[in-house]
């Protein structure tokens, strides 16, 4: 579970933009360049390499 905090701050890699946290699957989902952002024991893994395209 990621706090509020990281969440206000963390940006999407690629594109600078918002982010939207998907609970349920604990991922970070970046709806503009469709990119999906694993979730590592609470460390969003915002490496461009590891996300993948949806
Ligand atoms: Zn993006």
């Amino acid at each position: 579970m990621l706090s509020k905090q990281l969440l206000d701050v963390i940006a999407c890699t690629k594109c600078k933009g918002d982010l939207d946290y998907d609970k349920k699957r604990n991922i970070l989902v970046c709806s503009k360049c469709r990119l999906k952002y694993k979730v590592l024991k609470d460390i969003p893994d915002m490496m461009l390499e590891d996300a993948e395209k949806f």
